[in-house]
Parts: C-alpha cells; structure tokens; sequence
C-alpha cells in the first residue's frame, strides 16, 4: 500500500470494475491465450464482435461465431462476457448467447436513430449497458444517447470515456478532454463512468499513464484491450498489451480512498 492508497487492488470490494479482452474475437484460440490468464484479475471480457471499421477493407469481426467461441470457453472456465451491439439484431444474438454486458460504440453514439432502435430492442433489460461517447467532442450526444436508453427502462447504465477524435495533431489517438466526462458526472453522479485508456492513447506504452490518471478523477473502472499477440491482432494492434503486462500495470494502480 502506497501512502496514498493501495496498489494492485482493483478486483477488491467496492475497487473500480475491469473489463479487458481482445479488441476483436478472432479465433477460439486467440480467444483462449488471451483470456485465460486474465481471468482472475478482471470483471468482465471484452471482446469486439461485429467491428466498426471507419474505411471498409479491414477485419469487421467475425459475428455470431465469436459468440459461441466465448460460450465454448465459458463452459471451460467460466467468465462474464461484454460485447459491443450496434444494431437491433445484435443486441437479439447477443442476450441469445447470454452476454453480460452490453456497450454501444463511439460510432453509434452519434446518430440518435440507432440509438433509439437499440433502446427499444433492449428495452427494459436487466443486462448492463454502457454507452462510450461519441467520436467528436459533443457532450450532448453522449448525454442525449444515456437519456433514450434511460427512458426504455434499461436499469444498469454506464457510461465510458474513450477520447475525441480532433484534427489536432498530440500525442493521443484520441484527445481525453478530462472535462467533458467530469461534466456527465457532476450531472449524473450515479452514473457509473469509466475509462477505456487503449482507444484514447492509442499506443500501449500510454495505457499505465491513462488508467492511473483515470483513477485520480474517480472513475468508477477501465477498460483496457489486451491480446496475446498484440503485434498480429486483426485490430488495434498498437494499442493492446499482453496478458502479462495487463497484470503487471493492474498490480501498479494506485487506487485512491474514493474506491475504498
Ligand atoms: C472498441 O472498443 O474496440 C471500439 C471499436 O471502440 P470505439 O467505439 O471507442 O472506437
Ligand atoms: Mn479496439
């Protein structure tokens, strides 16, 4: 324990939730090297199913076969698994296969009729759902997005700050612009907000740095995109990070009194 609070403890009491897995579910075997030995230090798997490509011509994930890759694993050891759901169809095979946890992406967030199509298709769902904000900096789709899902009686919402694309050249893929997610938590205090520091630094040497800054505003958990391989992954290769080094970035966060 560090004079300001304790190392290593994320997965204690009311410690911050976790959520780590691949970008995207590209084999069984993928799956299983990445995973399993993660599974004792995180909440939930994440793992991209159907993946919003920005250009067309890269890997849009493999759908519902990574859903019964996960099942096959989940009746090895079992895991609670989060899925990313951009369509009303998705959210169908998603509760068929018993996904845990549901978030909507950045590039759903913006546009308010997805939004509502997936409102309804979720309607009144025990599942978690946690919505990441939208790819531009405007705070009021991102609230306005929570608000649709809110009305549709989904009990268990979350939100999750990846970052703002900018045409500004910095140092991160997407600029955090702390504020705009401590303005959704000085208006929603309940809500629970965490961070994904891999889709906003970009690059895996930022993803320590991010994730204890993160924790020093109170974010209620991370999100962080781990890959056994991660120079080979199908997507988002710079920014994953190993098994390994997910555990060892995990044992050096200091988690602040707030968590307590
Ligand atoms: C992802 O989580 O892999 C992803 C595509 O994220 P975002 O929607 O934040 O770009
Ligand atoms: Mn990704």
């Amino acid at each position: 324990m560090s004079a300001e609070g304790k190392k290593g403890q994320l997965k204690s009491n009311n410690s911050p939730l976790l959520i780590a897995g691949p970008c995207s579910a590209e084999s069984e075997e993928q799956l299983r090297k990445s995973i399993f030995p993660i599974l004792h230090k995180v909440d939930f798997v994440r793992a991209g199913v159907w993946k919003p490509r920005t250009r067309p011509g890269n890997f849009e994930g493999a759908g519902e076969d990574a859903l019964i890759w996960m099942n096959n694993l989940r009746q090895e050891t079992p895991f609670k698994a989060a899925i990313e759901v951009a369509t009303p169809e998705h959210v169908e095979l998603a509760l068929k296969h018993n996904i845990d946890l549901l978030w909507i992406g950045a590039r759903t967030t913006v546009n308010p009729f997805a939004v509502s199509e997936l409102a309804a298709a979720l309607k009144g769902t025990d599942v978690p759902v946690y919505v990441k904000n939208p790819i531009h900096p405007e705070l009021a789709l991102w609230k306005g997005a929570l608000e649709r899902l809110a009305k549709a009686n989904i009990k268990q919402l979350g939100a999750i700050h990846r970052g703002f694309h900018t045409y500004q050249k910095t140092e991160f893929r997407n600029v955090p612009m702390w504020q705009i997610p401590m303005e959704l938590k000085s208006e929603f205090p309940e809500l629970p907000l965490i961070c994904d520091p891999s889709h906003i630094g970009g690059s895996r040497a930022m993803i320590e740095s991010l994730s204890q800054k993160a924790l020093d505003l109170n974010f209620n958990g991370l999100m962080i995109e781990t890959h056994f391989d991660p120079d080979n992954a199908l997507s988002d290769a710079q920014q994953q990070v190993t098994p390994a080094r997910l555990i060892e970035i995990i044992d050096q966060l200091i988690i602040r009194e707030a968590h307590f």
